[in-house]
């Protein structure tokens, strides 16, 4: 197995304006000052009306904590009213855009079609796009969280070459566990984990498939995400609700600690 290194990333939804994510970003790297790198990815993934007080402080104090956006456009320019492009959120060095969000996906009708145009729009740029899969609580209670993922994860990888595939980030989020404090057992985030990375070996190859790091969402706190990271097939962290007490995050992150 390749050493895929864990990414732990904060997804603050619709919280924390420009100067309360000034304050929290101080929080976390004050957290983090002591921490190494190499061995845990931080990333955050603030509203976009925050990003550049994120970008400036990360920037003046060399921070070694990423940013992202939470959605990225499918276009990139023109008149999308609202809209934010890739080569907007490049400008903005960002490392990261979450695609197909679960709230993306209820609230704004984002389907297969449009997450594969927002994953290929993040690499046209330079980003690497967080994409979100997940079965809702229909689908699990009838025990076809599986299929409903990879089918998922086949419309958005659609056409993506090899070479962009390969640094693609993907958060198993089972749409139940998300905001709802029902964490996913360590086996159940592990089966769909397996089974993405499974199906990454089949679209791709083996190799790629070793490499591409597979994150859980849903409920993650400083209590559950230890049993989580455990499993061979998860690597890393999408939390949201947690994220937002920057305290918490830093005790998420230093899982291993
Ligand atoms: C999320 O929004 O991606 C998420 C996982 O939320 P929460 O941690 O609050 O369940």
């Amino acid at each position: 197995m390749s050493q895929r290194t864990p990414l732990m990333a904060g997804n603050w939804k619709m919280n924390l304006n420009h100067l309360e994510a000034i304050a929290h970003v101080q929080k976390l790297a004050f957290g983090l000052a002591d921490k190494d790198f190499e061995e845990v990815e931080v990333a955050v993934l603030p509203p976009f009306t925050d990003l550049r007080s994120v970008q400036t402080l990360v920037d003046g104090d060399k921070l070694k904590i990423r940013y992202g956006a939470q959605d990225i456009s499918a276009f990139d320019s023109g008149a999308y009213t609202g809209e934010i492009s890739g080569p907007m959120l490049a400008k903005l060095n960002c490392s990261y855009a979450v695609v197909g969000h679960s709230e993306r996906r209820q609230y704004h009708g984002e389907n297969e079609e449009i997450c594969n145009a927002k994953v290929k729009a993040a690499y046209r740029h330079g980003i690497t796009p967080i994409l979100c899969v997940g079965e809702p609580l229909e689908v699990r209670k009838a025990g076809g969280q599986v299929p409903h993922t990879l089918a998922q994860l086949d419309g958005a990888l659609d056409g993506l070459p090899a070479e962009s595939a390969a640094s693609i980030v993907i958060a198993y989020e089972p749409v139940w566990a998300i905001g709802t404090g029902e964490v996913a057992t360590p086996d159940d985030a592990q089966e769909v984990c397996a089974a993405i990375r499974a199906r990454l070996a089949e679209l791709y190859d083996g190799q790629l498939a070793d490499g591409v790091r597979i994150q859980y969402g849903g409920s993650v706190k400083s209590g559950n995400v230890a049993a989580i990271m455990a499993q061979p097939d998860v690597d890393g962290a999408l939390v949201g609700g947690a994220a937002l007490d920057a305290e918490e995050f830093v005790k998420i992150i230093r899982f291993r600690d």
